[in-house]
């Protein structure tokens, strides 16, 4: 079935409503009462008031489409066929309601019935914990899958250290032989493995203990499930489509970025390949971000979206794009997902505005930038020597804005490491300095610092913008 993704993430939410869930809008991206969270990561992530015992939700089972921020993605995403940095989770959750046998049939009915995602039984495989033999026996005899398409896997037990845990399933679509990058007799070669043709769609899992701090587990008085289901991936699947990036999701902002650059075409060249997907992934995290709040700085959240359209502005340089361009991709993404973000596009106008001065500010020193670091990979390696010092990585960082992370990615892609203690060192020193100029005054609140970082980041679109969107008072 050729489905759009409005209507895949609708099909997913309709099914459990029919299973009594109450429909959740996605929350911010932006965490409020959870200092150990930069992002929200997952659907679960937003439902912790819940499992935790703090707030006891109207209805025990819920379900939702949340949008979701994963950095430690940002280095996949351009390389492999699944990762991206701002991915949408679906997910049912029981707040000590349902459990295996439920989590289970449903999931099974949900992906292969007819009347709803109709995948074909064969391509599908689950994985186990192996001492999980509940789940093991009610994927067999309720769902009705076969042995051979069930692996017991040991890593397939959700643990955080504290509080509670459990084993999961993850439901992995096997896109066929084509798809293959391991040899044959390559311990990998199976779902769950490290082989690109078993596509891992969704992880469900079972919480059934609570990892005590002495380490040991005592079972929870109440189970719960949490799950998640990639859209994008999800949508690859429908739509037939080698990675998420070929799929309605994606490809309207590919094709408008190959109109900015100097006659590139998505789909010719590998190298350039990658660097649509960047752009394409990282304008939707940046769009969705700014849109929840947050604006580029050089701290905590703001140096993620500086980051990303640094890493952006960089790849757009690499297909010829010398001009802003970022900036006029955010009415596109607002399109894309006006059915079910609508503020988006009401945003857009915002958004761009902080998307274009974010730009328009790298680029001033971006080119500067780069010759100087390809001349010290040059003369580096011309002394043989793989390491880009501590110091020319600083230069880079504090006179031309090259975020640490990009230049070491650009280091890695020419064979070269950098020595981030010489980085370390040089910032430390930076800091103690700005420190010593400042005299005593009292560190500020991260409040306050957001606020700051706001007035000096962002002057650029000037306070009324800010004040009229309710950012400054
Ligand atoms: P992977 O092994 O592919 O990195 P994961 O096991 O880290 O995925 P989970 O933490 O289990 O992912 O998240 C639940 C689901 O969310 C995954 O099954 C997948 O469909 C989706 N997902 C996870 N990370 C990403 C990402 N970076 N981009 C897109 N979808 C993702
Ligand atoms: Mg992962
Ligand atoms: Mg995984
Ligand atoms: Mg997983």
């Amino acid at each position: 079935k050729e489905l759009s993704s409005s209507q895949i993430r609708q099909m997913y939410l309709d099914f459990f409503k029919e299973k009594g869930h109450e429909v959740m809008p996605s929350a911010s991206l932006i965490p409020h009462d959870d200092p150990t969270l930069l992002w929200i990561n997952s659907g679960v992530a937003t439902m912790k008031k819940f499992f935790d015992g703090s707030v006891v939700p109207k209805n025990p089972r819920i379900t939702s489409s949340q949008k979701s921020i994963r950095t430690n993605d940002i280095e996949n995403v351009g390389h492999t066929a699944r990762h991206h940095t701002l991915f949408e989770m679906l997910g049912n959750f029981s707040v000590g309601d349902y459990f295996k046998e439920e989590a289970i049939s449903w999931a099974w009915e949900l992906l292969t019935s007819p009347e709803w995602f109709a995948m074909d039984k064969e391509r599908l495989y689950v994985t186990v914990y192996p001492k999980d033999t509940t789940a093991k026996r009610i994927w067999n005899e309720v769902a009705g899958v076969p042995k051979d398409h069930i692996y017991e896997v040991e890593d397939n037990f959700w643990d955080i250290g504290q509080g509670p845990s459990g084993p999961d399933s993850e439901i992995f679509y096997d896109r066929g032989q084509k798809f293959n990058n391991l040899a044959e007799d390559d311990p990998e070669n199976y779902p769950g493995g490290e082989n690109e043709r078993y596509l891992e769609i969704w992880n469900i899992v079972f919480s059934e203990f609570n990892h005590k701090p002495d380490g040991t587990y005592e079972p929870l008085p109440h189970k719960n499930i949490d799950t998640g289901m990639g859209l994008e991936r999800v949508v690859s699947v429908f739509q037939n489509a080698p990675t998420n990036f070929e799929t309605d999701l994606f490809l309207p902002i590919i094709k408008q970025t190959e109109d900015f650059s100097d006659g590139k075409k998505y789909g010719q060249v590998k190298e350039n390949d990658v660097s649509f997907k960047v752009i394409a992934d990282h304008i939707r995290a940046v769009t969705f971000a700014i849109g929840d709040g947050a604006i580029p700085s050089n701290e905590g959240r703001g140096y993620v979206i500086r980051r990303l359209i640094r890493r952006a502005v960089m790849h757009g340089q690499k297909l010829g794009i010398e001009q802003a361009f970022l900036y006029k991709l955010v009415p596109v993404v607002g399109q894309i997902m006006q059915s079910h973000y609508p503020e988006v596009l009401e945003q857009a106008d915002y958004i761009a505005k902080i998307v274009r001065s974010e730009e328009d500010r790298f680029n001033e020193t971006l080119k500067d930038g780069l010759e100087l670091l390809n001349e010290m990979i040059t003369e580096a390696k011309d002394k043989e020597n793989k390491q880009l010092s501590g110091k020319t990585a600083f230069k880079l960082y504090d006179t031309y804005g090259f975020p640490i992370e990009l230049t070491k990615e650009y280091a890695n892609d020419q064979g070269m490491t950098i020595d981030q203690a010489g980085f370390d060192k040089e910032m430390e020193q930076q800091k103690e300095r700005a420190r010593a100029a400042r005299g005593n005054a009292k560190s500020m609140g991260v409040q306050k610092g957001l606020l700051t970082d706001i007035k000096t980041e962002s002057s650029y679109i000037g306070y009324d913008c800010l004040k009229s969107n309710g950012i400054l008072k």
